[in-house]
């Protein structure tokens, strides 16, 4: 994690590291506020959590998502990754196959625009909840 921040000019900060450490911890994507409730306080204060996301997003360490709730998710950027999502619980689960990447470059070519990303997010009913 301390190597993750300093090769991308930043300073391998306790708040820095508290953040990323949390973050890595958890296998799902989580939102500043879910973030808030896990990091340690004493670290990190809650408000400073928005600023240190921002940061860490701007030198690409981590990856912000729209979800369709209208939230940021924050994971640390590795591989691109889709979810499908509980409408009931709200679990979330991770897809690891990309079909949208395939169409970026035709789409690319019939619009004229050069595809920056996109968001795809399935709905469904776990198991857990199919009772
Ligand atoms: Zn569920
Ligand atoms: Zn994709």
């Amino acid at each position: 994690m301390e190597e993750l921040l300093i090769e991308n000019g930043l300073r391998a900060t306790k708040a820095r590291m508290e953040v990323l450490n949390v973050l890595k911890s958890n296998s799902m994507p989580l939102s500043a506020d879910e973030l808030i409730l896990k990091i340690n306080r004493e670290v990190v204060s809650g408000s400073s959590v928005y600023r240190i996301l921002s940061e860490l997003e701007k030198a690409s360490i981590l990856k912000k998502t729209l979800r369709q709730n209208g939230l940021h998710y924050y994971t640390i950027y590795d591989s691109h990754e889709h979810y499908i999502v509980c409408s009931n619980c709200g679990k979330i689960v991770p897809i690891t196959h990309c079909p949208i990447s395939p169409y970026e470059e035709g789409i690319a070519q019939n619009t004229g625009f050069k595809v920056t990303g996109h968001i795809l997010e399935l709905q469904g009913i776990c198991s857990d909840c199919q009772g």
